[in-house]
């Protein structure tokens, strides 16, 4: 059950240990919680073992969580975004600030830590401070404070770091903490009353476009900004989240060669869903052409509110971009930008639903489907949601950096099988989130056990 130390064999399975560089065939055992044995099978032991069945893998990271506690439980409580976390194969997971009131103090931060202490769930729950209080982009929020409490970056996430000064002013302070502004690079002047990426497909549907341009300023803004601080606070550090066009991760592709200290994450539905789908199509990004009608690949209503979502589904060039900034390293990480919301909110015209798709539970079913396409390689998506995000943390993971099959200490693991098929409906998501536009989709990796720090954080019933 949920919270116990298990004794567990996994016999046989495909081992991916992105921490030593290593996958292959194996097995492991839990006894007690604790991974007593990671054995490596060669020659005619590891006969019929592939890649394609049951995998172990480190407990994913997820940097990028809407928990929606305090002031949306309607939509996502602690305790159900934890659930949600686990039964996608999450053990840490990083909250965001955009909470009410938001996390712009450490009394907040305590709240949340509460709420996570009694739901009982094992997943590791951490948390980004505001930049700003209340997150209106005027004051600096009380950033050392926060650095006490513990957060691990700051964020005024839903919205950009308003100003270039105030932006300078935190990039210095955080990074004397040793800590990240993690950054939503949109530049406002350019997205009001957006309503879909700005191309072809809203051209046809008749919706106020959503230009690149806002993305792509921001990023140069904030590389311009950290170049600038790096002077004088050498530990400054920027880390720029749900990057989804071309031209930003160029920028930052650029700007890493240069050894700015820069990192990025993309969501799964930016690098695996385009602009087509608001169209009424449902085909996969590496599939998409830009033209769904032409295609005749329209398969559903248009403007489907679960696709709204910002920054919004772009072209199949920009997807394109977000899968080879991943393959390559550019991005650091895959985060979820997990958004659930009611019905309520959904439930109105396309251009004014909220914003957000409740991603924690099929990240790694979309993930496997770039997999099994042959466009990602396996061990490249579990580094991405392993030691990729690791890295952007630092050491502030109870894991404390060290996320691995590590031999010895308390269990952190996922155990998915690759050749179970599911398919996403309401019932099958234990997030309050029911907003996504995978629901009738067929996902493979159905998530058999997750542990967290040596305890059971889901196990599917049928094991
Ligand atoms: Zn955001």
């Amino acid at each position: 059950m949920t919270g116990s130390r298990p004794d567990l064999e996994i016999s046989r399975a495909w081992l991916v240990d992105p921490a030593s560089g290593r996958e292959g065939p194996g097995d492991i055992v839990v006894r007690d919680g604790i991974l007593t044995a990671v054995t490596r099978l060669t020659g005619a032991e590891a006969d019929g073992i592939g890649m394609d069945g049951v995998v172990v893998a480190p407990g994913f990271i997820d940097l990028h969580v809407h928990l929606r506690e305090p002031g949306g439980e309607d939509a996502e409580t602690v305790a159900s975004g934890l659930a949600a976390a686990a039964h996608g194969g999450f053990t840490t997971v990083c909250a965001m600030p955009n909470t009410t009131p938001a996390l712009d103090e450490p009394g907040v931060l305590a709240q949340v830590r509460a709420a996570a202490i009694a739901s009982g769930s094992p997943v590791e729950l951490l948390a980004h401070g505001a930049v700003t209080v209340g997150r209106a982009g005027e004051r600096l929020a009380a950033l050392g404070e926060l650095a006490d409490a513990g957060v691990v970056g700051f964020s005024d996430d839903g919205l950009p770091v308003r100003s270039a000064p105030i932006l300078r002013a935190a990039l210095a302070y955080a990074g004397a903490f040793g800590l990240p502004i993690v950054d939503h690079a949109e530049d406002l002047s350019l997205t009001a009353d957006a309503e879909a990426n700005d191309g072809f497909v809203s051209t046809v549907l008749g919706l106020r476009g959503w230009p690149d341009a806002a993305e792509e300023m921001a990023v140069a803004r904030d590389l311009a900004v950290l170049a600038d601080v790096l002077r004088d606070v050498p530990g400054a550090r920027l880390h720029l989240t749900h990057l989804s066009t071309a031209g930003a991760l160029g920028l930052v592709r650029r700007a890493k060669a240069s050894g700015l200290p820069v990192t990025c994450d993309v969501t799964p539905h930016h690098l695996a869903l385009t602009d087509e789908w608001v169209a009424g199509a449902r085909r996969w990004a590496w599939e998409a052409s830009g033209d769904p009608w032409a295609d005749v690949a329209i398969v559903a209503g248009p403007y489907a509110t679960a696709l709204r979502v910002n920054p919004p589904l772009r072209a199949p060039v920009d997807a394109a971009a977000c899968l080879a900034a991943l393959v390559d390293g550019t991005a650091d990480a895959v985060a979820t930008d997990h958004a659930p919301h009611t019905d309520v909110d959904k439930a109105v015209e396309f251009g004014v639903a909220a914003n957000g798709i409740s991603g924690l539970e099929t990240a790694l079913g979309v993930l496997l489907a770039a997999v099994d396409a042959g466009r990602l390689p396996l061990a490249r998506a579990v580094e991405a949601l392993t030691t990729g995000p690791a890295r952007v943390l630092g050491g502030r993971s109870r894991r404390n950096g060290t996320v691995g099959l590590v031999e010895g200490a308390p269990a952190d693991l996922v155990v998915f099988d690759r050749a179970e098929r599911w398919t996403v409906s309401a019932d099958t998501l234990w997030s309050r989130g029911k907003n996504t536009p995978l629901i009738g989709k067929e996902l493979a990796g159905r998530v058999l056990v997750t542990l967290a720090g040596g305890r059971i954080a889901y196990e599917a019933p049928d094991v």
